[in-house]
């Protein structure tokens, strides 16, 4: 079945109580309310929007490439790539371009339909332009969905970016802004909104999203979600990321987060951004099968394949081609992934 069919059947789809997150602003009451209401509740609710805009069993994968591992400046308390913490990571230098497209051939013949490159960097340095935007070139003739994360990006290196062809841009907001700086000290709130403003006046999608399982309170959590959807256009892709704790890190002992709170986050993306691709980011291998299906049924619609995610691990993928057949999901189709 294919993603266009099942919008033109699905009865809700004009119901404009389902849609009516686009256009609309959120108070964090508003949100909060949402994100306590019994959990069935919820669910239907995060499902009921979930069918009105996708094809339910249809989930779109990711591929991540580290094009750039480690010897960041950055300070990201959850990151194993800062040079602040001690996690025993070596840096590399910048991949080589033909390295970086040959894996994303690997991974086109995989099943991926979209190419996340990642680099640890505060920001592109203009020596690293030229390099970048041929990896965009080179990843796009293969016909994939390009995305990359390579740290704050001014006016022009968004043009650049825009003009080879990337159609994605990654940056996290990670947390609320009144706990951003518990986390990261080197840059700002403000800094991570005014890169997504020149990435859109670039002409890019926005992928943006956050982490979970920081010590953050609910109310952080709740927060994130107000301005993600209060940006004056909701991110095409939102990755919810589920803290893995790293070792040397300074969120090594995090206690994790209640699973169910989890569930409850990722309904409230979906609620909230009703027809943005909810992904269920970094932390799959500390979820149980069980609750990745209730994250699918919350809305969830994109996970990252293969065994790695720039530095940390990621479910082998037999055992999430496993878990689609026993949850009756299916890939996403280019046309349909946003
Ligand atoms: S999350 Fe990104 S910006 Fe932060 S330390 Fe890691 S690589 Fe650097």
């Amino acid at each position: 079945m294919t993603l266009a069919t099942t919008r033109e059947t699905t009865p809700e789809k004009s119901s404009p109580s389902i849609r009516s997150g686009i256009g609309k602003t959120w108070t964090t009451a508003e949100a909060a309310a949402l994100y306590r209401m019994p959990l069935n509740d919820l669910l239907f609710k995060a499902q009921t929007i979930h069918r009105a805009n996708f094809d339910p069993n249809r989930v779109q994968l990711s591929r991540l490439l580290s094009i750039k591992t480690g010897g960041c400046p950055e300070d990201c308390a959850y990151c194993s790539q800062s040079v602040h913490h001690e996690s025993g990571l070596s840096a590399s230098k910048l991949m080589e371009v033909e390295r970086v497209i040959a894996e994303a051939k690997k991974a086109r013949d995989g099943g991926a339909t979209r190419y996340c490159m990642g680099a640890a960097w505060r920001n592109p340095k203009p020596r690293d332009m030229e390099a970048v935007v041929a990896m965009v070139k080179g990843v796009k003739a293969l016909g994939m969905e390009t995305c990359m994360t390579l740290g704050m990006l001014d006016r022009e290196q968004s043009e650049q970016l825009s003009h080879a062809g990337l159609d994605y841009y990654n940056h996290n907001i990670d947390t609320s802004e009144r706990y951003y700086s518990e986390i990261i000290t080197t840059r700002h709130f403000a800094d991570r909104i005014e890169t997504l403003a020149n990435v859109r006046a670039a002409g890019m999608k926005v992928c943006c999203g956050g982490i979970v399982g920081m010590g953050e309170q609910e109310s952080d959590r709740v927060e994130m979600l107000t301005t993600l959807a209060n940006l004056p256009e909701h991110p095409e892709s939102v990755p919810i990321n589920m803290l893995i704790p790293i070792p040397g890190t300074p969120l090594a002992n995090a206690a994790p987060i209640d699973p169910i709170d989890f569930v409850r986050t990722v309904a409230l993306a979906r609620i909230m951004m009703p027809e943005s691709v909810v992904r269920l980011s970094a932390g799959r291998t500390a979820m149980t099968d069980e609750m990745q299906a209730l994250c699918f049924f919350a809305g969830a619609n994109s996970i990252f394949v293969g065994d790695t995610l720039l530095t940390a691990g990621n479910p082998e993928n037999d055992k999430d081609m496993a878990l689609f057949q026993r949850l009756g999901l299916q890939p996403m189709e280019l046309d349909g992934a946003s």
